[in-house]
């Protein structure tokens, strides 16, 4: 990995500016303090303000953790009227729990947002393991795992928790059928539905008077596939505390995402292997993600009204107009060139379901030469076909490629895709994303730059809290709607 030309001669910073704790075993976790082998170094440094909010949430979670004293009197506060509990219980907990079987990206960015969530409300974070994740991820807080025990007395409701459940905040709220204000003794726990297809009720979670009447609430059950930070940026209650923990706002997702998403040993083996065999030789790394959302009607290999081959036009002019990769030329002219070419190589990685694409491309440079006279090798790491549900071994996959995306300098990526996004924050890399003009991007341009690394907040709420009329909540100066979807936000 020392082959890596952008960290061969810096002196290692393995806490990546003081945002990892010291202190943990390296071999558990190899990717923690390893990725800097394989990494450039961040430009963006974090806030001396959030390294010390890490450390003190670090603390809380030691202090609240599983098999605490404070954990383990959970069963007698979840039944317990409120008024019974004294003023010692203060650790209160936010349980993240995953929607269906959700992508690993969706599942990331609702562990990013359920962590920064936790932080800003003094809480500590539990995250349900229905789920692969510890197949996925190392554990992130020294000592005390993020894991919700197997026997958390709630476990058995958790299937029926949905916008209509009778602790569900939304419903609750809509129904009045608990008295629930700042007044009243709270209730022991709530239910929060953060998922795409939440209603009105629901986005109450996003307005400081419900925060305020939640403050109370010990446990707090949110369900969520969705990076919701930026409507926590709208939100006047969090608002000077977020811009003292980050006054560079589009690194909100690439300093957490760095903080929390360490691949497993096993994911961590499948990244370097594939890195050190084919990726770390080269000069430049460009990388390619193609999501085919073939229930969207996105025009890609799938489309019945655009040709076959509409999609991939668009990769190779977007990477041409960018300068990422050259054009090819056709046989009649190869003599000449073939006598101009230098030998820089440029790696592509492509990411897709399909091998469509990586073929394609992979036959194009060697049986062309490029313009330029560079030479272009062409790589994929899996092609799974289908999205899984259930598979650990598909999702390891999809965690390693992700991961690998994030390792290149230049990203072209696909709309809507948390995959992408994903990629995008933890490298640090502002992406092209490829245009689709038929549905949301109506441009003539193949692909436009993103205004900023920050994953997009694809369904957030569009009415302000108790006003009458709709707000536009893409008017703050620091949150702006998504080049890939007009109703989404996120932070620049
Ligand atoms: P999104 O659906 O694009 O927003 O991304 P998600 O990661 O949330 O869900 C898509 C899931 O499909 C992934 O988690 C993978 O399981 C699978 N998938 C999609 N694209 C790829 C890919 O390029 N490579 C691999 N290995 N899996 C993919």
């Amino acid at each position: 990995p020392d082959s890596h030309a952008h960290t061969s001669d810096k002196p290692k910073d393995k806490l990546l500016g003081g945002l990892l704790s010291p202190g943990f075993n390296e071999a558990s976790c190899l990717s923690r303090y390893g990725s800097i082998l394989y990494r450039k170094l961040s430009p963006h440094k974090p806030s001396p303000y959030l390294i010390s909010k890490l450390r003190n949430y670090e603390s809380l979670h030691k202090q609240c953790g599983t098999n605490t004293e404070s954990y383990n009197a959970t069963p007698n506060h979840l039944h317990r009227p409120r008024h019974d509990i004294s003023d010692n219980d203060t650790c209160k907990y936010v349980v993240l729990l995953f929607f269906g079987h959700s992508g690993v990206g969706n599942r990331i960015l609702s562990l990013v947002s359920s962590f920064l969530y936790a932080v800003l409300t003094n809480r500590l974070l539990l995250i349900d393991q229905g789920d692969d994740v510890a197949a996925l991820l190392c554990e992130p807080f020294p000592e005390i795992t993020w894991a919700l025990p197997l026997d958390f007395p709630l476990r058995n409701q958790f299937e029926r928790l949905d916008s209509n459940h009778p602790h569900c905040y939304g419903n609750m709220m809509k129904n009045k059928t608990v008295e629930l204000s700042m007044d009243d003794s709270p209730p022991p726990f709530v239910f929060l539905n953060l998922v795409h297809d939440y209603n009105e009720h629901d986005k109450r979670f996003f307005c400081d008077r419900d925060q305020n009447i939640m403050k109370g609430v010990p446990w707090l059950l949110i369900r969520s596939n969705q990076y919701f930070i930026p409507s926590l940026f709208l939100m006047p209650l969090f608002e000077k505390e977020l811009s003292k923990l980050f006054p560079e706002k589009e690194t909100v997702f690439h300093h957490l995402g760095r903080y929390l998403v360490h691949p497993s040993n096993q994911v961590w083996g499948l990244i370097t292997r594939y890195y050190e065999t084919y990726l770390a030789e080269s000069d430049e790394r460009i990388g390619i993600q193609i999501r085919d959302f073939s229930s969207t009607g996105l025009p890609f290999q799938s489309s019945k009204e655009l040709p076959f081959t509409y999609m991939m036009d668009r990769i190779l002019d977007c990477s041409a107009q960018e300068n990422l990769l050259p054009k090819v030329i056709t046989n009649a002219q190869n003599s000449v060139l073939n006598a101009t070419r230098n030998t820089k190589p440029k790696s592509v990685l492509v990411t897709s379901l399909s091998s469509w694409y990586f073929e394609k491309l992979r036959n194009m440079y060697p049986d062309n030469p490029a313009i330029t006279g560079e030479s272009i090798t062409v790589f994929q790491p899996s092609h799974e076909e289908s999205q899984q549900s259930n598979s650990a071994q598909h999702d390891m996959k999809a965690l390693a490629e992700i991961y690998l995306l994030s390792l290149m300098d230049e990203l072209i990526t696909s709309p809507w895709s948390t995959f992408g996004y994903v990629a995008q924050g933890l490298g640090g890399l502002r992406p092209w994303i490829l245009s689709n003009p038929p549905r949301e991007m109506d441009s003539d341009s193949p692909c436009r730059r993103a205004t900023s690394m920050e994953p997009c907040f694809h369904y957030p709420p569009s009415y302000g809290c108790g006003a009458k009329t709709g707000i536009d909540t893409g008017a703050k100066e620091y949150v702006r709607h998504c080049e890939d979807m007009s109703w989404g936000i996120k932070l620049f």
